[in-house]
């Protein structure tokens, strides 16, 4: 899952940084909204979230040039709490929901698993393959009765390969949902995950295909 956090505050933006990297996230940071828009226009997210008061180029701005291009990326909102008016104009321009600062980093991943769950259409929240179930809510996962202790990147990783089962996904694809802008990446780091959730799941879940990449196969 690749995010996208477009904060002007340094401090607001590098504490929500923190926490989604710690449940597993990608994120690029924009720090005004002209940054935002590059982003926006060049990469794919999974989510944007979108602080209101920004310099070069209000969020509200953002939202609409977003929306306008017909891009349907789910959209978080970050106000202040005397900022009704603005909550309201995000909400009409395209917003799916809004926090109010400060927040709690365990509501913020909450919506955020709302928002996507929503987007994926999928009521259930439950992911289940073969032996293995994985809960995105609660970062659980649970092979033939016990639980295999993946960390928070194999979880990860585990997931977006799940989400689409039969697709082939390159190992750049991979760390571009599991890493942010600027962060360090080991250049092995994918196959380290994955020889480790094989250590922990056996080998159905995540088929290697030669020169192109991995893939969860549909029936493992
Ligand atoms: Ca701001």
């Amino acid at each position: 899952m690749r995010l996208l956090l477009v904060e002007d505050d340094p401090l607001i933006g590098e504490s929500i940084r923190k926490w989604l990297r710690k449940d597993g996230a990608g994120v690029d940071w924009a720090h005004d909204g002209e940054e935002a828009e590059t982003a926006l226009k060049t990469e794919p997210y999974s989510l944007v979230l979108l602080d209101l008061g920004l310099p070069e180029k209000s969020g509200l701005e953002v939202l609409r040039g977003l929306r306008r291009r017909g891009d349907t990326v789910p959209v978080l909102i970050l106000t202040a709490r005397d900022a009704v008016a603005d909550r309201v104009r995000g909400l009409d321009s395209g917003a799916d929901d809004y926090l109010v600062k400060p927040f709690d980093p365990d509501e913020l991943t909450a919506r955020i698993r709302a928002l996507l769950r929503r987007r994926a259409g999928r009521a259930q929240p439950l992911i289940v393959h073969g032996g293995l179930t994985l809960n995105p809510v609660t970062h659980e996962a649970e092979y033939e009765g016990k639980d295999p202790s993946l960390s928070a990147r194999e979880f990860a990783l585990l997931l977006t390969l799940l989400e689409t089962p039969g697709a082939v996904l390159s190992r750049a694809k991979l760390e571009e949902r599991l890493y942010g802008w600027g962060e360090e990446v080991e250049s092995n780091a994918v196959e380290v995950h994955i020889h480790n959730i094989r250590r922990k799941l056996g080998r159905d879940f995540i088929r290697t295909v030669r020169g192109v990449g991995y893939m969860a196969p549909k029936n493992p």
